[in-house]
């Protein structure tokens, strides 16, 4: 994956490479369909990691099981009264059957993930036709593991989908270099989870990831509550050494996120205990993302969290609310349009203007929606800087069919935007160019390929 991308991408503005179907042409004036085939995507958000993106063993079954087409069979994430025994999208798949596609492609065939997913298998292995069926899937599948034995192909998958740059969310280890992991086009974030969470050297947050084995690796072993606010600052220094240019909050999957004003003494009774109170974990948990999103803006290192569904009791965006305000130098970026609460977010946005927007799963969970969702913020946003876009995926094939739905709906709606008179062609695509990758670039402060 080394590096092969970035040669490979099409320029802005360079109609070398055309990443949008014949269909998306039909229905969008072909100008600015053309311009937006052709510019390339820095990606801010994926799921890629180096056991699932490396592994030459794929077959037709992992890619549905290994993607959010999985998700429509089980929920992947224990809710606070479940547990689980370890991650379903990291686990080896058997042999694809038809008896196993068939869950997905009949009794969830009309799900958004799925049709996602079908549309890019289809299109890459050149499938006869564009559904996976009791006749085509075994040529499909030997298709899908043929390719990835070869360690160019998903580089070349992401080469077509007119990806630039990557910006990688790799939870199963959140001190991954992926520049030196996967290729000179990848950045990371780090997951602060375990951190949240690292009130004692056992604990663990629901990616089973433990802060004092992560810190250890780094030399850092704090025996005092202080002694781990130190270790935090040091992480933080050490972000860009490890090629990380971000924070990246998901712990909507571990609690609310309703990160309230911090309570210093609470936060400490739970120092040290390996089963602290509901209410001092809440304290510690509190005060540690308080005191990352304080480092990060001195930093000026960018926050994301993700906001909406997850433990979907506590992740309304306005819970963070208290967060945003109390950070007002830190750049928070919020994303998947919190949803389905993406106006409350939009609102948000305007108030607070410390806050900057990836669009990305929204346009997958529903892609009407997001449509709806994107007119809007268009019109509210209070400048043209604020808007993003990635894939959210852990293969390749999937950000392939992903980034190539966000070309086709994000063309759609500025196209619907120019023929309302709303503006011009000319203001569709320089918005086009800063939501694929201008904002990105500027937002993490990446070099420009
Ligand atoms: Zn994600």
């Amino acid at each position: 994956m080394r590096g092969a991308l970035l040669t490979a991408a099409a320029a802005p503005c360079s109609l070398a490479g055309s990443y949008l179907s014949t269909n998306a042409f039909n229905i969008m004036s072909s100008s600015l369909a053309q311009f937006i085939a052709g510019l390339g995507i820095v990606d801010v958000h994926e799921h890629h990691m180096p056991e699932i993106l490396l592994n030459r063993e794929v077959n037709l079954l992992q890619l549905f099981q290994q993607s959010y087409a999985g998700w429509t069979q089980a929920r992947p994430y224990p809710l606070p009264a479940e547990t689980r025994a370890g991650d379903p999208m990291l686990a080896t798949p058997p042999p694809t059957s038809w008896e196993a596609l068939e869950p997905y492609l009949h009794r969830s065939g009309s799900n958004s993930f799925v049709r996602n997913l079908v549309r890019a298998v289809t299109e890459l292995y050149a499938a006869d036709s564009a559904a996976i069926t009791r006749e085509n899937w075994a040529a499909l599948d030997a298709a899908v593991r043929q390719k990835h034995s070869q360690p160019d192909w998903c580089s070349e998958v992401l080469r077509r989908a007119g990806v630039e740059r990557v910006i990688t969310d790799p939870y199963s280890d959140p001190l991954l270099d992926a520049r030196h992991a996967l290729g000179d086009n990848y950045s990371s974030v780090l997951r602060i989870n375990s951190l949240a969470c690292g009130w004692h050297p056992e604990s663990r947050d629901h990616n089973g990831n433990r802060a004092h084995t992560l810190l250890a690796r780094l030399g850092l072993k704090p025996v005092s509550f202080d002694d781990y606010l130190e270790a935090l600052a040091k992480l933080v220094d050490g972000l860009a050494s490890r090629n990380q240019v971000a924070l990246k909050n998901a712990l909507a999957y571990d609690r609310d996120v309703a990160f309230d004003e911090p309570d210093e003494k609470m936060a400490r009774q739970a120092w040290g205990q390996q089963w602290p109170t509901v209410a001092e974990r809440k304290a510690f948990s509190d005060f540690v993302v308080d005191r990352l999103c304080a480092l990060a803006g001195l930093r000026d290192v960018p926050v994301q969290m993700h906001l909406g569904t997850a433990i979907i009791r506590g992740s309304h965006p306005l819970k963070a609310a208290g967060l945003i305000e109390r950070h007002p130098c830190t750049r928070f970026l919020l994303m998947h349009l919190a949803y389905p609460w993406s106006r409350d977010l939009l609102g948000m946005a305007f108030v607070y203007r410390n806050i900057w927007l990836d669009l990305t799963w929204s346009l997958l969970l529903s892609p009407s929606h997001f449509k709806l969702a994107l007119h809007e913020a268009i019109e509210m946003l209070p400048d043209e800087s604020r808007l993003m876009i990635g894939g959210d995926n852990w293969h390749g094939e999937e950000t392939y069919g992903t980034l190539k739905l966000a070309r086709q709906l994000i063309g759609e709606v500025l196209d619907e935007k120019v023929s309302a008179g709303y503006f011009g062609l000319a203001d569709a695509q320089r918005l086009a160019a800063k939501i694929l990758r201008e904002n990105a670039l500027r937002f993490f402060k990446l070099q420009e390929p």
